[in-house]
């Protein structure tokens, strides 16, 4: 099956490029196996170097890198800047600090010196979703190349224009041949590459079942993953919350991406002595989005990805509502081509719904009524994901003791939204994954923590 891109705004093909084959790609781990020593040879300056052209060469190509991904999965244009931007920021940022991050350390024993130093493990195959085509590969290679290692992409099939791009932003950058390939690979040969004696470790980004698939595969062959999956996010708002901002805050978080990022606030947890009001506030945000074409600069709410992920969406909607949800706006679909959905607002959400239970990844905000504060937090974790939270509380020191030892998740943002930043770890616990990604956690994942202990010639 080649990769087939489809603009979501009309369901018109746009482009395809043939599959690599499991040969090809055996081939592409070989060469970057051989070619990734080299590449450590050339020490942290060198590296940071192509880093900063491969950060030169994003911004110089932010619209046409804008226009790709709002034709091929639908981002907003102003959405798909900032994540050029982002994407580049990344790299100067592992540019600048890696060297620091893995600095050879020391400790103190019997030997005349030991410790540890930091060594790349070799060849990580990286798999990677389509929502966010660019910053997903980017936040991952990053570091991975700046601690010496060679990488291999196997991106979303949906998005083959954003892969090319991919490719000629690394060539362009000046890194050494074949040091990063990106694979045109079926996920149904993912595995036999996971096995390639050439592939020493892999990263997903994506979903639920295709991390087991891919971990299970990896586990197998015992090599190193890191797993970054879905989410079901709440926005906690406790009884002393900034009505106002709370509303504002979880409705932008709910929206960014056209309603599909991992770390969205999809539930929003709230207590019942603000619960009216704030649905009001909420009502009144989703007035405002302007559904429309990604490519127009006014749109804030672009089409779903996909035509079938919309329907799943709206099934998961539809189920929600016969079990008792209300829906207070949207919860139709468009009667016009393309992948289309409304912003949404469901209240009256409760256990045994799909917008409880699962990740709704669209445009659709459930609303969830808690006792107390308390009560909030249950129900805040009252899921098996674990990516992300935030709590909207006028008391900073209580909503940072809640964040940090209540709220069961890999971030917890209070009076903000959950976002990413190369300077804060981000990953996520439960079904969500495992490993970190940015920071100085993100670069040591990739790495061999190697013991070096010497003794006197003598003993
Ligand atoms: P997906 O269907 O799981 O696809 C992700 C990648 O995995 C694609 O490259 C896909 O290839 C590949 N893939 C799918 N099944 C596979 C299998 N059995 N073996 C090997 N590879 C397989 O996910 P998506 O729809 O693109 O992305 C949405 C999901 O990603 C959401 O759940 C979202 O929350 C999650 N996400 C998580 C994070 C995070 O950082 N935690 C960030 C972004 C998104 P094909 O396209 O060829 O199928």
């Amino acid at each position: 099956m080649p990769y087939v891109a489809v603009d979501p705004s009309t369901g018109r093909e746009l482009s395809r490029i043939p599959s690599t084959t499991l040969a090809e790609a055996r081939l592409a781990a070989a060469r970057a196996a051989r070619v990734a020593p080299e590449w450590w040879a050339t020490g942290f300056e060198e590296r940071a170097g192509r880093l900063t052209a491969l950060a030169a060469a994003l911004r110089a190509q932010v619209e046409p890198l804008a226009r790709r991904m709002a034709l091929e999965m639908g981002k907003p244009l102003a959405e798909g800047r900032s994540e050029v931007e982002k994407c580049a920021w990344v790299c100067e940022y592992y540019a600048e600090h890696a060297e620091r991050f893995l600095a050879p350390q020391s400790a103190e024993t019997e030997a005349v010196r030991s410790g540890w130093v930091y060594r790349p493990l070799g060849v990580v195959l990286a798999v990677m979703p389509w929502n966010f085509p660019l910053w997903q590969f980017f936040r991952f290679a990053a570091p991975a190349l700046m601690a010496g290692n060679g990488v291999l992409l196997k991106h979303a099939s949906s998005v083959p224009g954003c892969a090319a791009d991919i490719q000629s932003l690394l060539d362009e950058a000046g890194l050494p041949d074949g040091l990063a390939s990106v694979l045109f690979l079926e996920s149904s040969d993912v595995g036999d590459l996971i096995d390639d004696r050439h592939v020493h470790a892999v990263t997903l980004t994506g979903s639920v079942p295709a991390g087991r698939s891919v971990a299970e595969r990896a586990g197998r062959a015992l090599k190193k993953t890191v797993m970054e999956l879905g989410g079901s996010d709440a926005s906690v708002v406790l009884s002393d919350a900034d009505l106002d901002f709370a509303a504002a805050e979880s409705v932008r978080s709910r929206l960014i991406n056209n309603g599909q990022s991992c770390i969205a606030a999809k539930r929003f947890v709230v207590v019942d002595e603000l619960h009216d009001a704030f649905v009001e506030r909420v009502l009144d945000e989703l007035a405002q989005v302007v559904m429309g074409s990604p490519l127009d600069d006014e749109t804030t709410l672009g089409p779903m990805a996909r035509e079938e992920l919309r329907d799943e969406l709206h099934d998961q909607v539809r189920k929600s509502v016969k079990a008792g949800a209300k829906v207070r706006v949207g919860g139709e679909v468009p009667d016009r081509p393309g992948a289309w959905y409304p912003a949404t607002l469901l209240t009256e959400v409760g256990p045994g719904m799909p917008a409880y239970e699962e990740e709704l990844f669209g445009p659709v905000a459930a609303v969830i009524r808690a006792r107390d504060d308390d009560d909030a937090l249950r129900i805040a974790n009252d899921t098996d994901f674990g990516l992300g939270g935030a709590i909207y509380t006028a008391d900073l020191a209580r909503g940072e003791r809640l964040a940090a030892d209540r709220l069961h998740a890999g971030a917890c943002f209070v009076n903000g939204l959950v976002r990413s930043d190369p300077r804060l770890p981000f990953g996520g616990i439960g079904i969500s994954g495992y490993g970190r990604e940015l920071s100085p956690l993100g670069i040591r994942e990739f790495v061999n923590a190697k013991t070096v202990w010497v003794g006197e010639p003598g003993g």
